[in-house]
């Protein structure tokens, strides 16, 4: 049998676009790697999914704006709250952030697969070798078994993330096959290793509120809860600017209580606790114990605070808002999003149809999209699913 469409790829863009086509009564077959559909949705947003947001402007997606925008502007975050909606899920809205209402992963993920109408057919545990384009059909060759489809959407995702098992190089191996380019592949939303932070001492678990900027372009910065870890930060903040960095790259992190280091010497010379304290005994009222052990001189700690001029305040208080280098990002397994993918002047944006391969349909983390954090690349991965099913709807029916 040929089906109308096979979709490489079971994950969130792949089982949505099978959702769409399914309820156009359209014959699908999904071919996905793993033993289970949609698998990386499960450990998205901390568990609970966060797949969509009401923000949306230029800066929510780096890569291709054009590409994002296009698809954004077809299917948006209403659209998605609709579409769970249409599968029984009731939303939960945190400030523009929308997570499945019961806050679980997997309401989303059981919704997406219980969705499929019985026009789907879905093949697991096996992986997608070769698409044969065959003239009016693709023969699509797989680690067991092969297919055929009149037209194909490649869905196969990016390497973040380490639930795959199986080589996450393969769908990149398949579009390059079909004549497609593929951009520099690097880890974002992502740890930052440091390299004199991570050196001073073992700040891991630490969280405090703070900001993280480039120091070359202030533009980018990101303000909230960082989270200090072996070997440099981490959080939603670093995540936001990740994307920019590489090794030797210099970021200022903002660690003080307070916006500046005037600010803080302010709070404490007001504070009521001041008396003949040393400077360690103020500042582990503002900062956790274990960085101001890290970051300020034992010589420094034992003086007394009030005996300090203003100038010399500032100075030990400049110790928690510092520039550093960054001496590496963390790797693919802990990034949540691939930057980089299919070139972007290779697919239509109107379609999310190749301009080089007739008849298939490239979606997803795959492309050279990447969303900051905060339910963008899931919302991403819906859209372009969208409007690829939809305009292969359009033509078969
Ligand atoms: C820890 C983590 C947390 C995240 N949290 C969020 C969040 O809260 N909000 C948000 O918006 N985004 C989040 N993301 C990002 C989001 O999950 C992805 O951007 C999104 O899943 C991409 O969808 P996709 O369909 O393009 O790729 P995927 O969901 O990765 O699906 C691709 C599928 O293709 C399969 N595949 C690949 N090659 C082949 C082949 N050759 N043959 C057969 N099958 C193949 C893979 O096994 C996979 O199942 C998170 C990511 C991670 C790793």
């Amino acid at each position: 049998m040929i089906y109308d469409v096979a979709i490489i790829g079971g994950g969130a863009s792949g089982v949505a676009a099978a959702i769409f086509l399914g309820n156009a009564n359209i014959r699908t077959l999904i071919i996905e790697q793993e033993k289970e559909l949609v698998k990386k949705v499960k450990k998205t947003g901390n568990g609970r999914c966060n797949f969509t947001n009401s923000y949306y402007d230029e800066d929510s997606y780096r890569g291709s704006k054009e590409l994002a925008d296009s698809a954004i502007k077809a299917f948006n975050y209403e659209d998605s709250i609709k579409f769970f909606n249409s599968l029984g899920v009731h939303v939960r809205d945190v400030d523009g952030y929308y997570y499945p209402y019961t806050n679980r992963a997997d309401t989303i993920t059981s919704a997406m697969i219980n969705g499929l109408s019985d026009k789907v057919d879905v093949i697991i545990d096996r992986i997608v070798l070769k698409l044969e384009d065959k003239g009016d059909y693709y023969h699509i060759k797989t680690s067991y078994k092969d297919f055929d489809a009149k037209k194909v959407i490649v869905a196969t995702g990016g390497k973040a993330g380490y639930f795959f098992k199986n080589n996450d190089e393969q769908g990149y191996n398949l579009l390059k096959d079909l004549g497609h380019s593929i951009t520099k592949l690097q880890p974002a939303l992502t740890e930052v290793y440091l390299k004199a932070f991570s050196n001073a001492a073992d700040f891991s678990g630490i969280r405090i509120r703070g900001s993280v900027s480039l120091v070359d372009d202030i533009s980018k910065s990101a303000k909230g809860e960082i989270q200090l870890t072996k070997k440099g930060i981490s959080g939603i903040p670093v995540f936001q600017i990740s994307r920019y960095l590489d090794v030797n790259s210099a970021v200022k992190v903002n660690l003080l209580a307070f916006e500046t280091e005037k600010e803080t010497v302010d709070f404490l010379d007001n504070s009521s606790c001041k008396g003949d304290r040393s400077v360690y005994s103020m500042l582990i009222g503002l900062f956790d114990e274990r960085l101001v052990k890290g970051l300020i001189d034992d010589d420094i700690k034992e003086l007394k605070y009030g005996s300090l001029t203003y100038e010399e305040k500032l100075e030990i208080i400049a110790n928690f808002n510092f520039i550093d280098r960054v001496s590496g990002l963390a790797g693919f397994d802990k990034a949540q999003v691939t930057k980089g993918g299919v070139k972007a002047d290779e697919i239509d944006g109107l379609s999310f149809k190749s301009k080089l391969a007739r008849d298939v349909y490239v979606i997803g983390e795959a492309l050279d999209v990447d969303g900051t954090c905060g339910g963008y690349n899931l919302q991403f991965a819906f859209s372009s699913a969208f409007v690829a099913a939809n305009d292969i709807i359009k033509e078969l029916l």
